[in-house]
């Protein structure tokens, strides 16, 4: 097909509070007596969240612990114990950041699909329906509750997986959640979204669906971020819209460089995304020079801490594994430097460049 026929998430409830309407929204879709399945960002175990969780019958609470990102593994372990105890369930539920967004969809996926998650990481290889699942994010910035995959950590990759079937069926904003995110943590996950938005407005994909969407989401970054002289709820607000809108952006478009190379990072050495972006943008000036001096104007305005040195004293066979991971992802790489692209980011190039983090 020459253009892409995208689902989208069909059913979005948005506002303060919103939260204590997911006990009737879900209701509805419950299946016999067949559990909902919470699956809940470790941080918030024992906190009041917890206790606002509408459990009824056989409903159970999993805690994600999030220090590492979703593996590939953890995802199956967790569809291998559902089945076995329940069957199947009614619905997933994740709460949480990206890490949790992509591990309910994942589980969801997998409720209803044989053999191991790492089968299906890469494009519409999934070919039967997932379970009811709903997104319930806690942190803005990656997109991950409205986009059309779940990105997984796997013997082989770090790779999502693209599907028709990704997509949650419903997603509840309520930016009430995101209070209590720690500064750095909620600056990293913010610049995920202000970088997907620099990405895909000026690569080489952009179209005006996507330009429509990362305008949006830019103008909204640089609300919170440049414009505004304190945080403030409205700016928790306006953050989510930027994270949704960012998303919406990149579904029509591509990611680019910083993702290429942040990528690399993450299958070695473990650096989470956002930071992993972070870390990788702050070097890119020479690709996005508009984007990186506003940029690190936003790091120093708030006074965040970029990690550095990250790739001191790695072997050349790391440096090797990096390169080779980053150079994997050519839409990523096309959409940032058109077709020729490896004839601009030649693999010394690239050495260089992570050398220089
Ligand atoms: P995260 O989900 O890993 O969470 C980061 C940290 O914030 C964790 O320590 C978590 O416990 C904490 N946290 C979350 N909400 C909190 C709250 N309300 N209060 C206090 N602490 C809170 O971080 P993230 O940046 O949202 O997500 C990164 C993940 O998203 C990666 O796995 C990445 O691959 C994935 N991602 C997915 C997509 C997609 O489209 N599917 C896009 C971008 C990134
Ligand atoms: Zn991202």
């Amino acid at each position: 097909m020459k253009f892409r026929n995208f689902p989208m998430v069909p059913r979005v409830i948005y506002g303060r509070g919103s939260f204590d309407q997911t006990s009737e929204i879900i209701e509805e879709k419950r299946n016999k007596d067949y559990p909902f399945i919470f699956l809940v960002d470790k941080v918030f175990e024992g906190k009041e969240l917890e206790k606002r969780i509408p459990l009824k019958g056989k409903d159970k609470i999993i805690f994600i612990d999030t220090t590492d990102e979703p593996k590939t593994k953890g995802i199956d372990a967790i569809r291998d114990s559902l089945k076995e105890e329940y069957g199947t369930v009614s619905g997933v539920i994740g709460i949480g950041g990206g890490s949790v967004m992509d591990s309910a969809k994942a589980v969801a996926i997998m409720m209803n699909s044989e053999g191991s998650s790492s089968q299906y990481q890469g494009w519409d290889l999934v070919k039967n329906p997932a379970v009811y699942h709903v997104g319930i994010p806690t942190i803005s910035g990656t997109g991950a509750e409205v986009s059309r995959t779940c990105i997984l950590t796997g013997p082989e990759r770090k790779l999502g997986i693209n599907s028709d079937f990704t997509p949650f069926d419903q997603v509840i904003l309520d930016p009430s959640l995101v209070k209590g995110v720690e500064k750095n943590q909620a600056f990293f996950t913010g610049m995920d979204c202000y970088i997907h938005c620099i990405e895909s407005l000026t690569g080489t994909y952009l179209n005006a669906f996507s330009k429509s969407y990362g305008e949006k989401a830019l103008e909204l970054c640089q609300k919170v971020y440049v414009h505004k002289s304190e945080w403030d709820d409205e700016s928790d607000e306006d953050l989510m819209m930027a994270s949704w809108h960012g998303g919406m952006s990149i579904a029509y478009s591509q990611v680019g460089i910083a993702h290429a190379v942040s990528y690399g990072l993450s299958y070695l050495l473990g650096t989470h995304h956002g930071v992993g972006n972070c870390i990788v943008f702050d070097r890119l000036e020479e690709y996005y020079p508009e984007g990186v001096k506003e940029f690190k104007y936003m790091v120093e305005k708030n006074q965040i801490e970029i990690p550095q040195g990250v790739c001191k004293g790695l072997s050349d066979e790391q440096f090797n594994t990096m390169i080779n991971v980053s150079y994997g992802m050519a839409p990523l790489w096309e959409n940032a430097l058109g077709k020729d692209w490896q004839k601009i980011m030649t693999k010394e190039k690239l050495r260089v460049l992570y050398e220089e983090m």
